[in-house]
């Protein structure tokens, strides 16, 4: 059995994260990577639980002393995974899964390039305008910038090794999870 990275992106809204925690149910042997943001945070988040939130100054000073497996802008917020409990989570044999943008994404890709790398489809974009609204976290302009993120984020999928598109959650959670299991074969 080996352990693997997994980075596992797609647009925001697709659903990445009710697909993360239905999976965290199912699996063992997996430790989720916390990012840390300068995004304000969101009712019911926690700071260390959902994420490490950070002022612009602290990331900038953790962008410096190289803390960041990867880094990226995300309309117009800092988000980055910190290297040091990939790295010390890899060398105790679990699996480390990155919840990540696609930017950043691409970064892992390139320096890790035999990690499990899973981008979920919407089924649409009008299903993922419908999914950010409803979600309703987010001012009309944020959910316009995250729109046209979007569009963007998917011309991206062909780099990615594996697809998913999230047209019903449990297959989604199914599929992801034999893709998890297989990568520990080799
Ligand atoms: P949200 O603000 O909705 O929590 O996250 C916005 C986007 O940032 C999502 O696509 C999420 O997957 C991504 N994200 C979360 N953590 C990280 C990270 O550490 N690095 C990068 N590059 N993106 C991240």
């Amino acid at each position: 059995m080996k352990n693997n990275l997994i980075i596992f992106t797609g647009p925001s809204g697709v659903g990445k994260g009710t697909i993360v925690n239905q999976l965290f149910q199912e699996l063992e042997d997996i430790e989720f990577s916390i990012s840390c943001t300068t995004r304000e945070i969101r009712p019911g988040e926690k700071d260390g639980v959902n994420y490490f939130f950070k002022s612009r100054d602290e990331f900038e000073t953790m962008i410096k002393a190289d803390a960041f497996l990867e880094h990226a802008e995300f309309v117009g917020n800092y988000y980055g995974t910190p290297r040091n409990f990939v790295d010390d989570t890899l060398a105790s044999g679990k699996d480390v899964f990155l919840e990540i943008e696609v930017q950043g994404a691409i970064q892992v890709m390139q320096k890790c390039p035999e990690a499990l790398s899973i981008f979920l489809i919407p089924p649409s974009l009008e299903e993922l305008e419908r999914r950010l609204r409803k979600r309703g976290t987010e001012s009309e302009e944020v959910l316009q910038e995250r729109l046209a993120k979007a569009s963007e984020e998917m011309k991206f999928t062909g780099q990615f090794k594996h697809t998913v598109v999230n047209d019903d959650v449990s297959l989604a959670v199914r599929k992801l999870k034999t893709l998890i299991l297989g990568a520990r074969k080799g």
